[in-house]
């Protein structure tokens, strides 16, 4: 199983997730990782991307450098080996925040995806969603204290609203694989609907 993490900045994955790994422990094996990074190049590339100003096509192109090393030397043969891969951000972050946030292109961000992962999706996506304006207030107390603001969660709403609109879409071309949760609650709310989510494939 490979189970993605998405939605902007602010939104609770970080709790979520480790709650996440809680639970499916029991389960066998997990491989807890993240995009951009995951192996020691990408992490390379994740310094650079975050840190350095570059031009939206550097920046994407980064990203799925990263994402095929990624694929080849970690979530590829874990899923191989029967483990589950539990992934904080995958190709929908690409999606959402270079293609419908910086304006990149949405045919030639479908190439690179075919191209880079030949096929490979993730079987189960959780889209932590809510209004950016909601984010923008939870990073503000996360950030004091804890770290610098990377380039990017220094955006304005208006970013952080196309960014959402862009997995709005992602979602809706691949229901399936997408479960939305309402991000906008109280951790325990939004926990009990990843619960149901999760009961709901039996897993
Ligand atoms: O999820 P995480 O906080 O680790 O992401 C690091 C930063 O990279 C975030 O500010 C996120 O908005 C940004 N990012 C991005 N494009 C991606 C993935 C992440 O701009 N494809």
């Amino acid at each position: 199983r490979f189970i993605t993490f998405e939605g902007i900045d602010g939104a609770g994955k970080s709790t979520h997730i480790a709650a996440l790994t809680e639970r499916l422990a029991a389960q066998g094996e997990l491989v807890n990782t993240r995009e951009p990074g995951g192996t020691p190049l990408a992490e390379t590339l994740r310094g650079l991307f975050l840190n350095s100003g570059m031009d939206a096509l550097t920046e994407l192109l980064l990203v799925f450098a990263g994402r095929r090393d990624h694929l080849r030397q970690v979530i590829e043969p874990a899923l191989a080996a029967g483990k589950t891969v539990l992934c904080d951000r995958f190709t929908d972050a690409s999606f959402a925040y270079q293609g419908f946030g910086r304006g990149m292109d949405l045919a030639q961000l479908a190439t690179l995806e075919q191209w880079v992962q030949a096929g490979r999706q993730p079987d189960l996506t959780l889209w932590f969603d809510l209004p950016a304006a909601q984010a923008a207030q939870r990073r503000v107390g996360r950030e004091v204290g804890a770290r610098e603001a990377d380039r990017f969660e220094q955006q304005d709403l208006d970013f952080f609203e196309r960014v959402r609109a862009g997995y709005a879409a992602r979602a809706a071309a691949a229901p399936e694989r997408f479960a939305r949760i309402d991000a906008s609650v109280l951790v325990p709310e939004v926990w009990a609907q990843i619960v149901a989510v999760m009961e709901a494939r039996g897993w």
